[in-house]
């Protein structure tokens, strides 16, 4: 370069080849895809694309016939093919089935779910999951954690019972309600998450430490409060639309005292008892009392405050939809690690075949799938997210089926999409950088054999997952999932 300034001596001259020179390795990429057609929530479906990655961002994105040649370490023939952002489940349990946590990550890459949700775990457990994800990220999740759930006494997840294992901690008064807020921030949780039987005083202390930390606060509604109360107090997001359906009942205030006197009673039950009996009181009566003056005040509440909900319908509809049982759903058990899988298969099978379809699940599940469209038409955001791996939902398998529910509730397959990418990367202000298939953006990226706005169960078609920057492609991703033992 020197030589060249030295021969040419003219300014202009010399700054014009030096920039050529300069340019040229920057447009060679590591990954190339070439004529592909790219879906992301903010452009929709933009067809015969080049996109170019080099390390983990996404450097380019362009009409493939403006494209001059360009030269890449990989190269992905993109005709037919389909490229989204890589998927989020946002609401997961990591460590949650013995034998499982180490299949996890596996699962989740293998079906395109390039970032999750961890909503309830214990510190020790969770920590070192997230930890293991930061140090090989090509090869695991983006991990948020929540920690424990921070709930009151008595405590539903409290190991009492295989069902209910050790995820929560329970405050009796509200300074032991900041002091287990204040020990998940010293931990450095992504979020906080609250729980039913809190107190409202020590709902609204974990609320203050968690707001005070920059943090986001999901969680269950409180049995002890009012949805307007919980949201307008600053929650972020409440999953599985929980408590919600009381708080639209035309006689929300007497179910909220009841509520209350029930909590004051129980004091000396199991806390996941007096949970399941405080539900089974109101739960059906509220679903068919609802009143749609009172429904249109809540839901403008929770827009206003930008308090999220997160369906689930995996789990909230498993027991009245019983997918568990369909051909495919089996099939996805053959994933799992044999002693889990057999396990599954046998359960799951016992559980369609000796519980009876109970009527208000239907309801139920019918009010849920009604009030995404009423949360759609008022502007409540939503994410995708599934619960798994509890009651038989396989890991990654299932964040497809939740897509398809919230299909099945009214969403277009590209707001499903926009629920499971964008969304979420929102909701963790991580939008200028993730979610969108955009330069700049990192490049966490599915490739679908065929095209998800046509139907949105071609998601599940996958051709190859870009985590990181890195290709996995059909090959090395069936590698994950026959990876059992
Ligand atoms: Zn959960």
């Amino acid at each position: 370069m020197l030589l060249v300034i030295m021969l040419v001596g003219n300014a202009c001259e010399t700054t014009k080849i030096a920039s050529t020179k300069q340019q040229e390795p920057s447009v060679i990429a590591d990954i190339k895809f070439q004529n592909i057609n790219v879906i992301d929530a903010k452009d929709g479906l933009q067809e015969n694309m080049t996109v170019l990655v080099k390390d983990n961002r996404i450097i380019k994105v362009a009409k493939a016939a403006d494209m001059a040649p360009t030269g890449a370490k990989q190269t992905v023939v993109g005709t037919g093919k389909y490229l989204i952002p890589g998927l989020w489940d946002a609401h997961v349990h990591l460590v949650f089935t013995e034998g499982l946590e180490s299949s996890m990550f596996r699962l989740f890459l293998a079906h395109g779910i390039t970032s999750i949700r961890d909503t309830g775990g214990q510190l020790k457990l969770v920590l070192p999951e997230r930890e293991k994800a930061r140090k090989d990220p090509q090869n695991s999740p983006r991990v948020m954690v929540a920690g424990p759930l921070l709930d009151g006494k008595p405590t539903v997840y409290d190991g009492s019972t295989p069902n209910n294992p050790h995820l929560g901690i329970g405050a009796g008064t509200v300074a032991e309600a900041e002091k287990n807020a204040a020990e998940m921030i010293e931990a450095k949780v992504d979020l906080l998450k609250a729980y039913e039987m809190l107190t409202p005083e020590a709902f609204k202390a974990i609320l203050a430490k968690g707001k005070a930390a920059g943090l986001p606060i999901s969680g269950h509604v409180p049995l002890s409060m009012d949805v307007i109360e919980a949201s307008d107090a600053g929650m972020s997001s409440m999953e599985h639309m929980r408590n919600l359906e009381f708080a639209c009942s035309s006689d929300w205030e007497d179910l909220l005292k009841t509520r209350q006197k029930m909590l004051f009673d129980g004091q000396e039950e199991i806390g996941s008892t007096l949970r399941r009996n405080i539900h089974k009181a109101q739960r059906a009566h509220a679903v068919a009392n609802q009143d749609a003056t009172r429904r249109t005040e809540v839901l403008k509440h929770l827009a206003d405050n930008g308090t999220w909900q997160i369906p689930t319908f995996s789990i909230m509809t498993a027991f009245s939809e019983r997918f568990i049982t369909r051909t495919d759903w089996q099939q996805s058990f053959t994933y799992l690690p044999s002693k889990i899988r057999d396990t599954w298969t046998k359960n799951s099978i016992a559980f369609a075949r000796n519980t009876p379809v109970d009527p208000s699940s239907k309801d139920y599940a019918k009010w849920m799938f009604d009030m995404v469209g009423h949360m759609q038409a008022a502007g409540v955001e939503i994410m995708a997210g599934t619960d798994c791996p509890i009651f038989f939902l396989t890991p990654g398998y299932s964040l497809h089926e939740e897509l398809a529910l919230l299909v099945k509730a009214g969403m277009t397959p590209l707001q499903a999409i926009e629920a499971a990418t964008t969304k979420p990367a929102q909701y963790f202000d991580l939008d200028k950088e993730l979610g969108l298939i955009q330069e700049g953006f990192f490049a966490d990226l599915v490739v679908l054999d065929a095209n998800p706005l046509e139907d949105i169960r071609n998601t599940i078609k996958i051709n190859a997952v870009i985590r990181d920057g890195k290709l996995h492609n059909r090959e090395a991703l069936d590698v994950l999932l026959t990876a059992t033992e």
